[in-house]
């Protein structure tokens, strides 16, 4: 039987984007979207801090917009950061003018030349237009920390089980997500430190990256 994955479907017809990082070391590059978020963020950094972890943060320009100081120290803690749009909207259910328009609204918050389109939904034309101006940015492993019918533990056996040297793993820096992704986040470091990988984040520069 044939399995119809949609990961592997977008990433044949999206090969353009970033989908891991070309790499034979034990790399891995967490990121975190949706953010920032009053109470969840900065315990987030607090993690990363406790583990000298740097990370990436795909971050919507409202949330910035309303705690612009948690932005800064994303930023003044060393952590890179992208542009998520400014309202959360899908690519594929919105005409691409207003989907520009979003984007570019989030970039007077966000400075940054990487980009994550909210739930991966982005039409090729759309993906064509802003990788002029943005490395897009998506992912090779969904922690699903945001599903309510993913427990904690099932949520960290999936990223201790499916990380490879170059994954590029998504959590959520959500209220939605938070239980899942602060149990599992100190757990996935611990794992994978113990086991000589280190973590990195994205490069800001949309030049240096695969
Ligand atoms: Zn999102």
């Amino acid at each position: 039987m044939v399995l119809w994955n949609p990961y592997r479907m977008m990433k044949y017809f999206y090969p353009g984007l970033v989908w891991d990082m070309a790499t034979g070391d034990r790399m891995l590059y967490i990121t975190f979207d949706d953010g920032p978020v009053n109470g969840i963020t900065p315990k987030v950094l607090e993690i990363l801090e406790e583990y000298k972890t740097p990370a990436t943060f795909f971050c919507t320009g409202r949330n910035v917009e309303r705690d612009p100081g948690i932005f800064n120290s994303i930023i003044s803690s060393g952590h890179s950061v992208g542009n998520h749009t400014y309202s959360h909207i899908k690519g594929w259910y919105t005409r691409n003018s207003d989907y520009y328009a979003d984007v570019e609204v989030a970039s007077r918050f966000i400075p940054s030349a990487l980009f994550r389109p909210p739930y991966g939904l982005i039409k090729p034309v759309q993906a064509g237009y802003l990788g002029q101006f943005y490395k897009i940015c998506m992912w090779s492993l969904l922690s699903y920390d945001f599903r309510p019918d993913v427990t904690r533990e099932k949520c960290l056996d999936r990223v201790l089980t499916k990380a490879k040297p170059g994954s590029i793993i998504v959590f959520h820096d959500s209220i939605k997500a938070s239980a899942n992704m602060l149990y599992a986040l100190p757990r996935v470091l611990d794992y994978f430190l113990q086991k000589g990988f280190t973590f990195c984040k994205i490069p800001m520069n949309n030049q240096s990256i695969n």
